[in-house]
């Protein structure tokens, strides 16, 4: 169906951040499929597991034991600091089950009505209920009726959350969870302030809420640390993992530790392909190479050098109004749309993305060199300084 603008290429092959299209064109990948291609393209560690996995077994259902999903599952909740885990295929699934967890939650709370805050400008997925608590009217539009229970308020605004909660006290809905990206994606690459999510944590426990933070794009080393929160010194009660996990090949986590860890049971909750093995064996390969390359830690510190470099390099561009970046999160927001920029860019061999119109989103793989860090410094700095001429 035609659901997506595609752009007219291309890729064959790749190698660790490049790609190659189908008339031998090089690219420097610096969005990495949306954020998944973590360790790049054609890893050899994930290639292994792949095809060793795919010789051994590659599915049996959750009706049987899964070793390598257990094994999985202890590796990523120590990497997450959670107890347990669901898997399932996407980070739409993972959110769904956050949601549904969160509404068990209120059921053993005696709510009728569970009711979970979300945020403005956010995305959590493409399903019925992830698309409401979506903060975007584009996504919703055409899909009503939406699904009830969520209440929406402005990102990085505590006030707006605790007067949601006073408010409720003498509502029919009661309110449940709180669900937030710690850095929004796909609304431009928004980073909180450096209190905000421990006041999310300080309401959730003042008022029995559950604390869950979508992950999906932030997790897996991408923010310079395993997980956006660990920048912190809060815990939340559920976290959701997709995108970087299995570094291409589909898999999704809901994460949860405590009572929330507790409220999924046998009946209540489930995946056909969720947490298989030929899934499992690719995510076990992302854990352990992120482990062995210290690709935490370097993701920290390319950061710290992309951001520098784009500072530097776009300093006297007077059509840029914002850089803004967590580790290798990154957005240089420019004062009017720029999506062209995307066409240019791939012109001159460098994949970028555009988001929120108007930021470009740059989400390189966590392995890629200083200099091919520096290449995409150039580049996006050559393509923002032609479009200034250009658009002047
Ligand atoms: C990509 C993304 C999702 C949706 O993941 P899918 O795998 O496309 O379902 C949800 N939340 C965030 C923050 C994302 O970046």
């Amino acid at each position: 169906m035609n659901t997506y603008g595609r752009q007219p290429v291309t890729f064959e092959r790749g190698a660790g951040a490049w790609l190659w299209d189908t008339h031998n064109n090089k690219y420097l990948d610096a969005f990495s499929g949306v954020a998944v291609c973590g360790l790049g393209h054609a890893h050899p560690a994930v290639t292994a597991a792949i095809c060793q996995q795919a010789g051994r077994l590659v599915h049996t259902s959750n009706h049987f034991g899964i070793a390598l999903q257990e094994e999985l599952g202890a590796q990523l909740t120590r990497a997450a600091g959670m107890d347990k885990v669901f898997f399932g295929n996407s980070g739409a699934e993972a959110n769904e089950a956050a949601i549904k967890i969160a509404r068990l939650h209120g059921q053993r709370r005696g709510i009728a009505t569970p009711t979970i805050i979300v945020a403005e400008n956010s995305f959590h997925g493409r399903t019925l209920a992830t698309l409401t608590a979506t903060g975007n009217r584009k996504i919703q539009a055409g899909f009503e009726p939406l699904v009830q229970g969520f209440v929406r308020v402005p990102y990085n605004d505590l006030e707006a959350m605790r007067t949601v909660a006073r408010n409720s006290a003498n509502l029919a809905q009661g309110i449940v969870a709180v669900l937030v990206e710690p850095v929004q994606g796909e609304g431009g690459v928004h980073i909180p302030g450096d209190d905000y999510l421990a006041g999310v944590r300080a309401l959730c426990d003042e008022f029995d809420w559950l604390m869950m933070l979508d992950e999906i794009q932030t997790g897996m080393g991408r923010t310079g640390r395993w997980f956006a929160y660990q920048h912190t010194n809060v815990i939340p009660d559920v976290i959701t993992v997709a995108k970087a996990l299995g570094n291409g090949v589909p898999i999704g986590a809901c994460l949860a530790r405590g009572t929330a860890a507790e409220l999924l049971q046998p009946g209540s909750h489930g995946s056909t392909f969720g947490g298989n093995p030929l899934a499992c064996a690719a995510a076990l390969a992302v854990i352990t190479t992120i482990e062995q390359e210290k690709l935490v830690a370097r993701a920290a510190a390319l950061g710290e050098r992309l951001l520098a470099g784009l500072n530097h390099a776009l300093r006297d561009c007077k059509l840029v109004t914002a850089i803004r970046s967590k580790g290798l999160m990154i957005g240089v927001e420019l004062d009017r749309p720029c999506a062209a920029l995307i066409h240019t860019a791939r012109a001159r061999g460098l994949l970028i993305n555009v988001t929120a119109e108007r930021v470009i989103r740059l989400l390189p793989p966590l392995n890629i060199s200083d200099a091919e860090a520096d290449l995409i410094i150039e580049g996006v700095a050559a393509v923002v300084r032609d479009f200034a001429h250009s658009d002047a």
